[in-house]
Parts: structure tokens; C-alpha cells; sequence
């Protein structure tokens, strides 16, 4: 059962929307990116399982199998933060490839101290995870010389104390996490969000030029907004509501 819509948005970019009934997040591929026999890059592998019972990571795997992308040639994932449905599945994604893992410190810190506490308030397991290296704030280049993807990291927080977003300068895409959905903000109200850093966050992110506004989740609005002046105005929309 697949139940991921599949968007190729650039060359290196492949987003994983989730169109299921419970809650999971979008995840986003950058296949062929690095070098030696794992290339692809997984950010975002969501949950195993959601609230429903709905297969999520299989559905995954299935998903990217149809394009032609094995889970098994993952050599890095990313988290964009430490809740549930966005790394329950890391570990997994982890065993099956032997790809590293990386998130920001100052999300690791959190997950180390308090993060880990969600999941089992879900009644879930809390995947082991050691990141290889820490994601900060400024350039990440990945790949060959001759094949390198750019990537501007920004730290986020507001939604969690360690979020980042990812943007691809040279495709004008950004991947914003929780911070910021089609017509909506992340929420606040969890262990260490803050709705006066997450304002700080999404000011910083608003003055990007954005093309593709890739978000965390779906909402009623979408999950992927297309066109500079849709961005922008969901930008001004959203800062209405923190
Ligand atoms: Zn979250």
C-alpha cells in the first residue's frame, strides 16, 4: 500500500508527500548526491507506523522503490528535528543501509534531555541514533566537485529548540520542517517550542527567494507551495498567527 504521492521537483530532489489518514510527515530524497556506493540522501523518514496504523515507513519504501531508489543506498539522513513523526523510522532506515546521521546539536541536546520523553508519551521507541556529524548554521556542500548540491542551512528554532530548514539556493527550494506550512505555523506548545523564536525563524526564512516551499506536513492548503508570489504571500499570511 502505497501512501506517498511522489514529486520530483529538481534533478536532485524528490519529495515524499504523505496523502495517508493519520498524521506523518512529508519526506524528502536527494538521490545521487554523494559519493560511493549509498548516494542518496533521506531527510525526514517519519514514522513506522501512525496513530491509525497506517504503514508509513513501508509505504515509503515502496514509493521511492517505484522510482527506482532503494532504502539499502541511503548513506546520510537528515532530521529536521527529533519529533516522532518526522525520525521514528531513522533507525530503521539506519539498519537497512549503514547511512549516517546527522541533525543540528542543539537538537541533539534536546533529544538526549527531554525529546526522547515524546515518544514514549506516544507509546513509542525512542530510535537510537548517534549522529556522525552536527548540521549547522551556513553552508553544507555534499557530493563530488563535479556533481555538488549547495545547501544553506538555517537553524529554526521556535518549534523545537534544534529545527533547521534546508534551502537549495541554486533551485530556490526550501524545506521548512515545522516551522512553517502552506497556511499555517508549527506548533509551539510542545517541550522546548517557543512562539517568540519560532516569529524570529520564520522572519529570517521569509526573505529568502523561494521558488518551492516544501513543508513538514500537509494541511487542507497543500504540502508543497509553487511560485514566488504564493510563498510570499503565505508568508505574510502565516505571520498573523505567531
Ligand atoms: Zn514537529
Amino acid at each position: 500500500m502505497i501512501l506517498h504521492r511522489s514529486v520530483k521537483l529538481a534533478e536532485h530532489f524528490y519529495c515524499y508527500t504523505w496523502e495517508g489518514r493519520g498524521n506523518n510527515c512529508n519526506t524528502i530524497l536527494w538521490p545521487s548526491v554523494l559519493r560511493g556506493e549509498r548516494p542518496h540522501v533521506l531527510i525526514d523518514p517519519g514514522h513506522i507506523r501512525d496513530e491509525l496504523g497506517e504503514p508509513c515507513f513501508d509505504s515509503l519504501v515502496q514509493a521511492m522503490d517505484k522510482d527506482g531508489f532503494k532504502i539499502e543506498d541511503i548513506g546520510l539522513v537528515i532530521a529536521t528535528h527529533s519529533h516522532p513523526d518526522h525520525i521514528e523510522a531513522a533507525e530503521s532506515v539506519v539498519e537497512k543501509s549503514q547511512a549516517l546521521f546527522a541533525w543540528s546539536r542543539e537538537e541533539d541536546e534536546f533529544y538526549r534531555t527531554m525529546g526522547k520523553m515524546f515518544f514514549q508519551a506516544f507509546g513509542a521507541k525512542a530510535p537510537e541514533v548517534e549522529p556522525f556529524f552536527y548540521i549547522k548554521e551556513g553552508d553544507l556542500s555534499l557530493g563530488a566537485k563535479s556533481n555538488k548540491l549547495a545547501v544553506k542551512v538555517l537553524l529554526t528554532p521556535g518549534h523545537s529548540p534544534g529545527s533547521i530548514c534546508l534551502y537549495l539556493e541554486e533551485d530556490k527550494i526550501l524545506v521548512s520542517g515545522d516551522v512553517v506550512f502552506a497556511g499555517s505555523v508549527g506548533r509551539t506548545d510542545f517541550p522546548g517550542g517557543s512562539p517568540s523564536l519560532l516569529r524570529k525563524s520564520i522572519d529570517r526564512l521569509s526573505q529568502l527567494d523561494v521558488e518551492y516551499l516544501v513543508a513538514g506536513h500537509s494541511t487542507e492548503v497543500g504540502s508543497i507551495i509553487a511560485g514566488k508570489d504564493m510563498v510570499k504571500r503565505n508568508f505574510y499570511a502565516v505571520k498573523m498567527f505567531v
